[in-house]
């Protein structure tokens, strides 16, 4: 069963066996497919995702949430009462869901230190970066600032921490916004002009990249923007329909 969308001639749909499914906090959902053969992205872009749903056959946009390098290509999607992303969250090994990519310039600059700042599940093409910068051992620093409402909802926490072991040039900020700071041993509240800063202190002449919600990245390149970072100097993945 192929959910329909018009041939523009552009990358073609392509079926993947779904091998993985599970849930990284209890607002997320994510699952892992078999990478078709010819299937090539860099880390990390975004791709339609089709899935036949109670409403018909439907498709959003979604990034990859991890590196070419990597076996397989996985998706995370904040979970909603929408036909998408219930038929997402019940998908299960065996599944077919279809691929049609990749698309975008949001991908990693392999020469320049890299800040990665994530809000929620933005997380996810950031996530595909700093796998590919650990799996080729890029010489570049690449520092993480994730921003997510509490402990509970960091997506891809030990992964990250797996990374960091594996990549001692990977380092990580997180940031919990909806917890009172004796909760949480850790930084909270939004992210601020002095956390990016500490964060990037040593690093000369790096290059940021935003993902979140619109108004997540509006408010990272408003603060970045504050800080003297150029246009030049950021790149942005917004997750439109939040
Ligand atoms: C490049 C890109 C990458 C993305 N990657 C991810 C990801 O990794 N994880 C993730 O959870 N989400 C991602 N998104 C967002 C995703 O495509 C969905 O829009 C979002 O998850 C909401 O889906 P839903 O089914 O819950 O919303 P719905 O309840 O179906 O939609 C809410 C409202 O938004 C509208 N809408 C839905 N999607 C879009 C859209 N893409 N553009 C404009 N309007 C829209 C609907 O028509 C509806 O009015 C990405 C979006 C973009 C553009």
């Amino acid at each position: 069963m192929l959910p329909t969308r018009r041939n523009d001639g552009g990358p073609p749909m392509q079926s993947a066996e779904v091998i993985t499914s599970w849930k990284p906090t209890p607002s997320t959902h994510a699952i892992r497919l078999r990478k078709p053969e010819s299937f090539r992205f860099r880390a990390t872009q975004f791709t339609f995702l089709g899935l036949p749903t109670s409403e018909g056959p439907a498709w959003r946009p979604m990034s990859l949430a991890t590196s070419p390098t990597r076996e397989h290509l996985e998706y995370a999607v904040r979970v909603s009462t929408s036909a998408f992303k219930q038929a997402f969250s019940e998908l299960r090994p065996g599944d077919s869901a279809w691929v049609r990519g990749p698309f975008g310039e949001f991908f990693l600059n392999e020469q320049r230190p890299a800040v990665l700042i994530a809000g929620g599940i933005g997380i996810t093409p950031l996530k595909g970066m700093a796998e590919f910068a650990a799996d080729r051992g890029l010489g570049i620093p690449v520092r993480l600032l994730y921003s997510s409402r509490s402990e509970a909802e960091i997506a891809y926490r030990d992964e990250l921490e797996t990374l960091a072991r594996q990549n001692p040039r990977f380092r990580i900020q997180l940031t919990v916004t909806g917890m009172a700071s004796g909760a949480w041993d850790g930084e909270t509240g939004r992210i601020s002009s002095r956390m990016v800063k500490a964060l990037v202190a040593d690093l000369e002449n790096p290059m940021y990249y935003v993902c979140g919600t619109p108004q997540f990245v509006e408010d990272q390149l408003g603060l970045l923007a504050r800080m003297g970072v150029s246009e030049a100097d950021l790149d942005w993945e917004g997750f439109r329909g939040y």
